[in-house]
């Protein structure tokens, strides 16, 4: 018999057996229970997490002979050929190997058929953020009025790039990254079934390596157990990973500290030696960093899923450094990393920066452009990136809301300080995007022009009563003295409260991202606060997603709030601003872009854009 690969096998065949995921398990159960079977469903979260497996069970609950049941027996003849993915009723449909028109296309012909084994037809749409506007616009229509033996699952690794028009009809569910120890708990499980003997140690390794992905686990552990003689060990593992030991991190960073750099040198030659990849090395570097931090912030490493480290070197090396030396050493390893690309001569790229890093450095690295970041499968440093930000966010956030509410942050150049000023401004620009290309004549070239990124007050054209609920989670947050969370969402706009859901319009894809990474959790626990049930988030870019939610033609359905009317960019001299402004606007730039817009003002929104109707 061919070999399966462990993922496959393992693959989880019940609500029961999803790892990690028991909030998505639990309330989907639930629905199956009390009959409430939603028509579309969005499962979004890192790949590995289990969405297509769990839309596969799904599948499978509905169209059990025993069915619809939470727990599907998985040997009828229906569950067995949606296991096997011959199934009559139960449609992949990958969007990233295909953009779908035909497909989609083809869907709308054969929804209206019952099924032809089960109780319902699944079409399972998986990277449905692919799939061309085209595509987009043709899935609505069906999601609009679907047959009622239909049922819709679309997965996506990257839920911003949805349209809001299909989140808005869609049930969502938020795969989490899986922690370390649930990684590794099941990493055991499955070593204990298939009696294969490994250390702790390896398994731990494994699953710090993985990244929240229960899959790239497997896969690890899959080509450990092939490689092996015997007992899976660290040792093995590292070898595989082209991994290490620790050791050296930790005299790395005592010589960092010390500022001895003949021996920092000293141990990039012997790593070379011994044939480490110097962007392997930087790497681990930086996520040692990066425990420090947490640690210095934490005070513990329970539940903090660091990287691999002894508690006691972990107290001793945290107090080498204030943080914002680390945070300033994590920016520069990871330009480091950047650099290291496209680097003629690597080998000084690294040793540059080490000493750099050695000579004890304050400031973050600069000029590093957002766009060589990696956009996807980032990793390590995608902490790092995402620490930095928030950081450099807050305090710009900070010094911003410093800062009187109508004063203009330096004198403007163009016709725009009437704005700033806080007038009505005459109809606008497309939005969000219209600072890249400033209305006005061309300024001086040597004064870089940008728009000012005052913190924009959230003024939905919402309703005034969900305009009135966003404010209250704004007055908590200010209340908490929460001031990057503040920072980031004021960036975005209402878009309204639709059942347990809110929408928020951000400016750029990096705003939406952030702002669902990072201060989801936090903006939903107060919004459940206010509302007295849980709600949901949804975040959408306006670079992506630039069609607000259309008035849906059925009756049932109140009609979603209008998109914002589209804002004034305003110019800014930025040579007039004191050189430390002009370095946070600066990042702030780097980070956001260029399209910083005045909040917008008391005054009639402009005709919104309709998606196209057919
Ligand atoms: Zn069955």
């Amino acid at each position: 018999m061919a070999y399966i690969a462990l993922y496959r096998q393992w693959r989880p065949k019940t609500f029961a057996d999803l790892v990690g995921q028991e909030h998505v398990s639990k309330t989907l159960s639930q629905a199956i229970v009390s009959g409430r079977i939603g028509h579309a469903y969005l499962f979004a979260g890192p790949r590995g997490t289990g969405k297509t497996s769990t839309a596969k069970i799904l599948a499978k609950a509905l169209n059990c002979d025993e069915g619809p049941t939470p727990t599907p027996c998985g040997t009828c003849e229906n569950c067995r050929r949606i296991t096997d993915g011959t199934s009559m009723d139960v449609f992949e449909i990958d969007a990233a190997s295909n953009r779908g028109i035909d497909e989609i296309r083809g869907l709308r012909e054969t929804v209206k058929f019952a099924p032809a084994e089960g109780h319902y037809k699944v079409y399972i749409i998986d990277e449905v953020h692919m799939l061309t506007a085209e595509a987009f616009n043709a899935l609505l229509k069906t999601l609009e009025e679907p047959p009622a033996h239909v049922v819709f699952i679309l997965a996506t690794t990257e839920p911003h790039k949805v349209p809001a028009t299909i989140q808005s009809r869609c049930q969502r569910y938020d795969f989490r990254r899986i922690t370390v120890s649930e990684i590794e708990g099941r990493l055991r499980t499955i070593c204990d079934a298939m009696k294969v003997e490994a250390a702790d140690s390896a398994l731990e390794l494994i699953a710090l390596q993985a990244d929240g992905g229960l899959r790239d686990a497997l896969s690890i552990l899959d080509q450990c157990i092939s490689l092996a003689d015997g007992p899976v060990t660290a040792a093995l593992v590292q070898e595989m990973l082209g991994l290490v030991g620790h050791s050296w991190i930790y005299r790395m960073t005592e010589s960092l500290a010390s500022h001895d750099a003949q021996s920092v040198l000293s141990i990039v030659a012997e790593l070379l030696a011994g044939g480490k990849d110097l962007k392997q090395m930087m790497a681990e570097l930086a996520l040692h960093l990066r425990s420090l931090m947490i640690y210095q912030a934490a005070g513990t490493v329970e539940g903090l899923d660091l990287y691999a480290e002894p508690e006691d070197v972990l107290k001793k090396q945290s107090a080498f450094f204030p943080t914002e030396t680390i945070m300033a050493m994590l920016a520069h390893l990871h330009k480091c990393v950047d650099t290291l690309r496209w680097s003629p001569q690597p080998r000084i790229t690294v040793e540059v920066t080490l000493l750099l890093l050695c000579r004890g450095i304050t400031a973050p690295a600069e000029d590093q452009a957002p766009e060589s970041v990696p956009r996807s499968g980032e990793t390590a440093g995608e902490a790092q990136r995402l620490a930095r930000l928030e950081a450099q966010i807050a305090s710009l956030g900070a010094r911003l809301a410093a800062r009187p509410a109508g004063a203009p942050a330096a004198p403007a150049k163009s016709a725009a300080p009437a704005q700033a000023a806080g007038h009505p401004a005459p109809a606008a620009a497309p939005a969000t995007r219209a600072a890249s290309a400033p209305p006005t004549a061309p300024s001086t070239p040597a004064a870089p022009q940008a728009s000012v990124p005052l913190p924009p007050t959230p003024q939905p054209q919402a309703s005034a009563e969900d305009a009135a609920t966003w404010q209250k989670v704004i007055d908590t947050f200010r209340g908490q003295h929460k001031q990057s969370t503040l920072a980031c969402i004021t960036q975005g706009t209402l878009q309204g409260f639709r059942g347990a859901q809110c929408f928020l319009a951000f400016p750029t894809e990096t705003l939406a991202q952030l702002t669902m990474r990072i201060y989801r959790a936090q903006v939903e626990a107060v919004l459940a606060d206010i509302f007295g049930h849980p709600m949901q988030l949804v975040c959408t870019a306006a670079e992506t997603a630039p069609a607000p939610p259309p008035a849906p033609k059925k009756k049932e359905r109140p009609p979603l709030p209008p998109l914002p009317h589209a804002d004034k960019p305003i110019e800014v001299d930025m040579s007039q601003l004191p050189p430390d402004e002009q370095k946070n606007l600066q990042n702030a730039i780097n980070i956001l872009g260029d399209n910083f817009i005045e909040p917008p003002e008391e005054q009639p929104k402009e005709p919104q854009e309709a998606p196209p109707e057919d």
